[in-house]
């Protein structure tokens, strides 16, 4: 195992070196056979954009920088993507993550949207939930699905790979309120991970956010952590780092930003756990490649950092119980596919005929149902999607009528 381990290390190495790669010998060939997951944290200037790209093509976009990166990304993308995006996820609606993703979908499109269904009363978000519910046809919230409330929802994206959505998790939890920035401590935390290996991809979580998932049984581990608010002083607390323990760091910055991120405290917090920090402000687009066993991160432009990091995470699910403390109950991860329509939120056979899931999930399901202009799903009429869009609505008074048009929505499982 061991040998294996350092072979691809090697390869992976060797690989990141031109010149080097061109003739390595048979013996440290593994890690060209596979392709790598990769990850690109974008330079955005102030603020987040990154690309997941996993080994077999699927495609996720987390956060779309601020308005004036919005050519640049869209830029970036038109050269990394073909067709369109599997998922592109809004972590928070603040205008530094969500400011270009617009430019980014009308450039590259995508098939699904997530955002934490926080609501947020900025003309920018409310002119992107729009742009959205008219172009991309599903819009799902990170909610664990209604059959498994106590597992996570993840999304599988092939080869292996997945991606854990860690929070938030309403309605089965409330939103947290009453913290420094409710639309920060509510962002979408999710954790990647192929492998040995793990990304834990925070948005701007804040301290409250990191106390809750401490709280619950979740494995933590990150083999690299896209650090917290842009290294902001709150987040980042030492109980955090320690329970993630990340080899590698990667700050999305911007360049003498106003806000003095990353702030020193949290450097050295992050430096104290042993975690290297890149930083795009310096390293420029940071590119990260795992081959399941090792992490590959170079710095794109700048100071040609180059670091290779050993994958941290043990075999076994993300949730070491049932998330929402009920010991009645045994607890699976809840596993979706971006590839089949249908499998979209669980792979487990369905015992219930379709026309019956929705009374057997919750109450008040048998209608009346609605779906919005130029979307092909139906959603149950009290889904806070409804909420959130300003499209045009079909009505449909029973299950069967919507299900002639339209298919369920992955966000309330009508
Ligand atoms: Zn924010
Ligand atoms: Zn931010």
């Amino acid at each position: 195992m061991s040998r294996l381990r350092l072979s691809s290390f090697l390869a992976l190495l060797l690989a990141a070196l031109p010149g080097i790669a061109a003739s390595p010998p048979s013996s440290l060939t593994f890690s060209t056979d596979t392709k790598p997951l990769t990850v690109h944290f974008f330079d955005v200037g102030q603020g987040d954009a990154a690309l997941i790209i996993s080994p077999s093509g699927k495609t996720v976009l987390i956060d779309g920088g601020p308005p004036e990166a919005r050519e640049r990304l869209a830029a970036r993308l038109r050269t990394l993507v073909t067709g369109p995006l599997d998922l592109a996820i809004l972590t928070h609606p603040h205008l530094d993550h969500l400011g270009g993703l617009t430019a980014a979908l009308r450039a590259v499109g995508a098939k699904r949207f997530m955002d934490p269904g926080f609501n947020h009363p900025s003309e920018a978000y409310k002119d992107l939930l729009g742009f959205v519910g008219d172009s991309v046809g599903q819009v799902m919230n990170p909610e664990p699905n209604p059959a498994t409330p106590d597992s996570l929802l993840t999304i599988g994206l092939g080869e292996g790979v997945s991606l854990t959505v860690l929070w938030p998790r309403a309605p089965r939890e409330p939103f947290l309120t009453g913290t420094r920035s409710d639309a920060n401590s509510n962002s979408i935390v999710a954790k990647l991970t192929y492998g040995k290996t793990s990304f834990l991809l925070v948005g701007d979580a804040e301290p409250d956010t990191e106390a809750a998932l401490l709280q619950r049984p979740l494995d933590l581990t990150a083999t690299v952590l896209k650090v917290a608010h842009h290294g902001g002083r709150h987040s980042s607390t030492a109980a955090f780092l320690a329970a993630a323990k990340p080899q590698a760091a990667v700050i999305s910055v911007g360049a003498k930003n106003d806000y003095g991120h990353p702030a020193r405290e949290t450097l050295e917090r992050l430096d104290a756990v042993g975690a290297h920090v890149l930083r795009t402000d310096r390293d420029g687009e940071v590119i990260a490649a795992s081959d399941g066993h090792s992490v590959t991160l170079r710095g794109n432009g700048g100071t040609g950092t180059l670091l290779v990091v050993p994958g941290n995470l043990k075999p076994g699910p993300i949730a070491l119980g049932p998330v929402v403390p009920n010991p009645s109950r045994t607890q699976r991860g809840t596993v979706a596919s971006v590839e089949p329509r249908n499998e979209d939120r669980d792979t487990s056979p369905d015992p219930t005929p379709p026309g019956e899931r929705g009374t057997a999930a919750s109450a008040g399901s048998s209608g009346p149902y609605v779906g919005l202009k130029n979307s092909k799903v139906f959603h149950r009429e009290t889904c806070s999607t409804l909420k959130r869009s300003k499209s045009e609505r079909t009505l449909y008074l029973n299950r069967e009528a919507a299900l002639r048009e339209r298919r369920p929505a992955e966000d309330c499982h009508p």
